[in-house]
């Protein structure tokens, strides 16, 4: 990657993960395993400015899941001061399906002024379009976006047409479908998810999985204008992430939309 390349382009990263500094490490090695893949750093904020500041990320979209429902409160308010302490943070909130009391759970995350809520449906082990998941949908459609982890190899919680599903029943729910809407599921993202009207998509976690070439068609299939980029951090290092996204030869106007501006859209910022 040239230092020139670098220099023209605004760099917002879309999808990372933070970790409070006492658990991080194991948090993250958790994560690794369950992918079966080596964790590029433990997931801290200062890891993560320190990884996006060799590319000059202007913001980061920050966020962390509750495994079990009484987490959730606790975790937002990590994101929350972690946004404090970092403005180039963007938080979204965490929610999770089985709690008790969904709605106080949203109002709690909204409060702290998180902008969003992310969902892991293969991590925090519900199915994407069940019952439970419908509530929050119902909540925050119209209100707060939603980033939603999309496809897994084994598990079929967050299967593409689990994506389509939530979107038929939440038209107007803008939500961003992680990593081109189904991690080890393209075939079946493309098909299904395509040209939905408020789904948009992230290409992180995708570049190791397929040929540039493919990345290219996916990401042009969706619309370069829906897309943005995002490192997942800690799964991967923002420089080699950037590095195989300019592979993709794309147009500087078109990388300029991935890089930052269908995001800054997206959000209103
Ligand atoms: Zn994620």
């Amino acid at each position: 990657m040239e230092r020139e390349e670098l220099e023209q382009y605004e760099i917002i990263d879309a999808h990372a993960h933070i970790f409070p500094d006492n658990i991080a490490r194991a948090a993250s090695d958790n994560i690794g395993s369950f992918y079966g893949i080596n964790m590029k750093s433990s997931g801290t904020s200062r890891e993560l400015i320190e990884s996006g500041s060799r590319i000059n990320v202007k913001n980061y979209l920050v966020c962390s899941a509750a495994t079990k429902p009484q987490q959730a409160a606790s975790i937002n308010s990590f994101i929350h001061s972690c946004c404090e302490e970092y403005p180039s943070f963007i938080g979204f909130g965490t929610v999770h399906p089985d709690s008790e009391d969904i709605e106080r759970d949203i109002e709690y995350l909204k409060r702290l002024g998180l902008k969003g809520v992310k969902l892991h449906p293969d991590l925090q082990k519900f199915d994407a379009d069940s019952k439970k998941a419908f509530e929050i949908y119902e909540i925050i459609e119209g209100q707060l976006p939603l980033l939603i982890h999309c496809g897994d190899p084994v598990s079929k919680h967050s299967l593409p047409e689990r994506i389509a599903n939530i979107h038929r029943n939440f038209p107007k729910l803008r939500m961003i479908a992680a990593h081109l809407g189904g991690y080890r599921h393209w075939e079946e993202a493309e098909q299904l998810l395509a040209g939905l009207e408020n789904v948009k998509f992230d290409i992180s976690s995708t570049f190791a999985f397929m040929t540039r070439k493919r990345s290219r068609e996916l990401i042009e299939k969706y619309g370069t204008e829906n897309c943005f980029w995002g490192s997942d951090f800690p799964m991967w290092s923002h420089y080699t992430e950037l590095s195989a996204f300019f592979e993709l030869g794309f147009s500087s106007q078109d990388n300029k939309r991935i890089l930052s501006e269908n995001f800054k859209e997206f959000l209103g910022i």
